[in-house]
């Protein structure tokens, strides 16, 4: 994997993940290994959501670091080479969990919400720091530096349970909101690290460009001036049928050295970078939550 400032390059390597246990086993493998998907070159292995198909058999896979799989390709150009896989990971039964949520009540329209998230759970590797304690952080900073704004509308954070293994959390909160989710006029979250802000995606409709546009208008001074259409603005956010969804982007250079793996720890954010990026959360937020309404995404059912 290739470092960029983008998350566009691990969505395409990441398939290899997502979808080497089922490749592997349809083609007879009795079982399967993965280069790590990620831009370290420090023998860390990554971890991440992987997909086993009921068809095929459910075979051994496991993920190596990139120094290994370089040595695997070495020794495999000189000949067959004999692996012998022990695993420790098991699939254990669904626990309780719970998102957490709390809300600054708008002054004008409280029963109009933008939502604001993170997600509170990690992979076992690693402390979670920048996936996603980060965006937990600035979710909650975003309510800190609010907390006397009084905008028009309810600011609601919502930290989901459960992103990293099926967006439980997230689904939970889709199906308990039901009823409310045509009151949501926006929805962000922060997921991408602790980088500094460069641009901002929106997933509404294209008609919207210049309004979202303005919305990043008070950022200039931030060098946040990239505006792009976007398909996937947080894992969270997907079960949100129809809620406009924008996404903060950040500069995600050094985010896949770490992510996933046993160096994801606090040393990893630098305070200035995470503080711009919470601060420019925190503007667009209060826009939203006090502006004129983004048109509401088409629904995929249409
Ligand atoms: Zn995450």
């Amino acid at each position: 994997m290739s470092r960029s400032r983008g998350f566009d390059e691990y969505g395409r390597v990441g398939e290899q993940r997502f979808r080497g246990a089922i490749e592997a086993a349809r083609v007879g493998a009795r079982g399967a290994i993965v280069r790590s998907i990620g831009t370290g070159k420090h023998r860390l292995a990554h971890t991440g959501a992987t997909q086993y198909d009921p068809k095929v058999p459910m075979i051994p896979f496991a993920a190596i670091a990139v120094e290994d799989a370089d040595y695997l390709h070495r020794k495999l150009e000189r000949g067959t080479v004999t692996v012998k896989m022990r695993l420790g990971a098991r699939t254990g039964p669904p626990a309780p969990s719970a998102n957490v949520v709390g809300e600054l009540r708008g002054r004008e329209r409280p029963e109009e919400i933008v939502l604001v998230g993170a997600h509170l759970d990690s992979w076992d590797v690693g402390d979670g720091a920048l996936d996603d304690a980060a965006g937990v952080g600035m979710a909650l900073e975003v309510a800190r530096l609010l907390r006397d704004a009084r905008p028009r509308r309810t600011i609601r954070v919502v930290l989901f349970a459960n992103e990293e293994c099926g967006l439980s959390g997230a689904k939970a909160y889709a199906a308990a909101h039901a009823a409310e989710l045509r009151r949501h006029v926006a929805a962000m979250e922060a997921d991408a690290g602790g980088g500094a802000p460069i641009g901002l995606g929106f997933n509404v409709d294209e008609a919207a460009r210049d309004r979202v546009r303005r919305l990043v208008g008070p950022l200039e001074a931030l060098r946040v001036t990239d505006v792009r259409h976007t398909e996937h603005a947080g894992a969270d956010l997907m079960p949100l049928t129809g809620v406009p969804q924008l996404a903060l982007e950040q500069d995600a250079t050094d985010y896949f050295e770490w992510h996933h793996t046993d160096g994801d720890t606090a040393d990893k954010i630098d305070p200035i970078q995470i503080s711009k990026a919470a601060g420019a959360l925190a503007v667009l937020i209060a826009e939203l939550a006090d502006g004129e309404p983004l048109p509401r995404a088409p629904s995929p059912s249409r």
